[in-house]
């Protein structure tokens, strides 16, 4: 996968490029899914949801600049996977997921695996998760309408965002938002298309 479909496309962080050869993804996907697991596209989780693409993952990962001392939170745990990457990249991971049956999905799956610095949270991830603000890097895996007005009060200084806003739900821009003497500066990082993100800053169930 690394030689195939991540390194080509300019992912050459070697943190993340050996977090993705940790992680078995086809742990994280249903039986009749699994022969495609390392295939670089997104797969059904159910709830019609998906598993990120693992260049989408990586590539998030690699934006976030993540040096392994942060508190990362990360929106739209899904299956795990996410959670699972960034696990072996910050210090602690907060993870919140709207679906409860994906937190006990993903509860038991992170476990079994031993990524024991990950926390899941059933909650609205438009909020952020306050109480186990602030945050390094925020990491949205479900694309928004905007940017989420919570999400910059539980930012560190220098804090990075990486989200996928989008003015309609089919397809998204991803940006890296980063808080520099109380200002958020922008960055485009591309064209991406993500499952929307559920509510205030995103769109309608
Ligand atoms: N990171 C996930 C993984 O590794 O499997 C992929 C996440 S999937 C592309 C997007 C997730 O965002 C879905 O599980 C969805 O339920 C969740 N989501 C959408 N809106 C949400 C919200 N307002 N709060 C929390 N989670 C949300």
């Amino acid at each position: 996968m690394l030689a195939q479909h991540l390194q080509p496309r300019g992912i050459d962080d070697r943190r993340v490029l050996d977090a993705m050869s940790q992680v078995p993804r086809e742990k994280f996907v249903s039986l009749d899914q699994q022969s495609l697991a390392y295939n670089d596209c997104a797969l059904p989780i159910g709830y019609n949801q998906t598993i990120s693409q693992p260049f989408t993952v990586a590539y998030m990962c690699q934006a976030a600049q993540l040096k392994g001392d942060e508190n990362v939170l990360e929106v739209g745990t899904g299956s795990g996977y996410g959670a699972a990457v960034l696990s072996l990249l910050a210090s602690e991971v907060h993870t919140v997921e709207r679906i409860p049956e994906f937190k006990k999905q993903a509860t038991e799956r992170l476990h079994r695996f031993g990524y024991s610095n990950v926390h899941i949270h059933t909650a609205d991830g438009n909020q952020g998760v306050q109480e186990a603000a602030p945050y390094d890097v925020i990491i949205v895996t479900a694309g928004a309408a905007s940017l989420p007005e919570p999400y910059r009060n539980q930012l560190k200084p220098d804090g990075r965002i990486i989200i996928p806003i989008g003015t309609e739900h089919t397809g998204q821009t991803m940006y890296r938002f980063t808080l520099k003497n109380g200002e958020l500066s922008e960055e485009n990082l591309g064209a991406f298309t993500f499952v929307p993100l559920i509510g205030e800053y995103g769109w309608p169930v």
